[in-house]
């Protein structure tokens, strides 16, 4: 491997730290405890497993978090009374509806009913009009974690030929304003995309963010091109993989993200910045 590794889990452990000590200074100076409401309905495993390290984090940088556990019946109306409250509720800087939502629900009208000023997962049009404007405020998480990760580089990103594979709500399309913030000079592909490959070898930045295990192969990668891996697959023997050839990618890419403990913990990161902007937001 001649690639630096991109570690997300070391560079989240900062941020956190960093974090801790802030919202400790706010809590002195007589400032509310920042709070995030985590809202999860139904049962889905994978969903579990997120919403349980969302907590655990907020846990350990002091934010506080005010679990809301829905059974999977709960109807949209309902949904939306809860969102009602928490949005009217002083002491609550930020609302966390984690996805998907069962298929009953409406899941963009979940999103827009949360107040902008407490999006802290970035997604309400509001806040995603506000960074293509290039003045945003909240910002999606995992978009926003790879930003970070990406200063860590120390590389200038003003000129950078960048591919985006993937044009998600979630990650694809963030993703592009973010880097199109920095000047990149942003193609954004998908599962129509001609010559794909072709796309990628003229890359000095690749984001894959398309969710088919190792999909991005090591030989379409740029000599010295940074490669930031979003996916997230577990194979049937249980190993997480990304949506990269690891290996090959990195014996030639300059900088890579791990999978895991690559862009994973720097969305959780986000997460928290974001819950701390929020309660700063409410306090100016
Ligand atoms: P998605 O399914 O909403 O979007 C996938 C995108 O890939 C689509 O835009 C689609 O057009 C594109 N695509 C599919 N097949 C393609 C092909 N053959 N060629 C080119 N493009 C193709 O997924 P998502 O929500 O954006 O997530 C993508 C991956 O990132 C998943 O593995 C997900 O688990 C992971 N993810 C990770 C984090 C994190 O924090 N690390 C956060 C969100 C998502």
């Amino acid at each position: 491997m001649s690639a630096k590794l991109l570690d997300g889990k070391a560079i989240a452990a900062t941020l956190r730290d960093k974090l801790k000590i802030k919202v400790q200074t706010r809590v002195q100076q007589g400032l509310s405890v920042p709070c995030l409401a985590v809202i999860l309905v139904g049962q889905d495993p994978a969903s579990h497993v997120y919403v349980k390290n969302k907590r655990v984090a907020c846990a350990n940088t002091g934010i506080l978090a005010k679990d809301y556990d829905l059974p999977i019946e709960t109807s949209e109306a309902e949904l939306l009374a809860i969102l009602d409250k928490l949005n009217a509720d002083d002491s609550v800087h930020g609302i966390l509806v984690q996805l998907p939502l069962p298929q009953h629900i409406d899941s963009q009208k979940v999103l827009e009913r949360v107040l902008p000023q407490k999006d802290v997962d970035g997604f309400h049009p509001y806040n995603v009009g506000r960074l293509t404007l290039r003045m945003p405020l909240l910002r999606s998480c995992t978009p926003k974690g790879v930003m970070t990760m990406l200063t860590e580089t120390g590389i200038p990103l003003a000129g950078l030929d960048a591919v985006i594979i993937g044009q998600s709500n979630i990650v694809g399309r963030p993703m592009a304003l973010e880097l199109l913030a920095e000047r990149c000079t942003v193609t954004i592909c998908h599962s129509r995309t001609k010559n794909l490959a072709d796309k990628v070898r003229a890359a000095d930045l690749v984001v894959a963010a398309v969710g088919i295990p190792e999909f991005v192969k090591g030989s379409w990668i740029k000599a010295g091109a940074i490669v930031i891996d979003v996916g997230i697959n577990r194979l049937d023997d249980g190993r997480l993989v990304g949506d990269v050839e690891f290996k090959e990618a990195a014996a030639i890419a300059s900088w890579i993200t791990p999978v895991p403990g690559g862009v994973g913990p720097m969305t959780i990161a986000s997460l928290l910045e974001n819950t701390l902007q929020a309660a700063e937001m409410r306090d100016a």
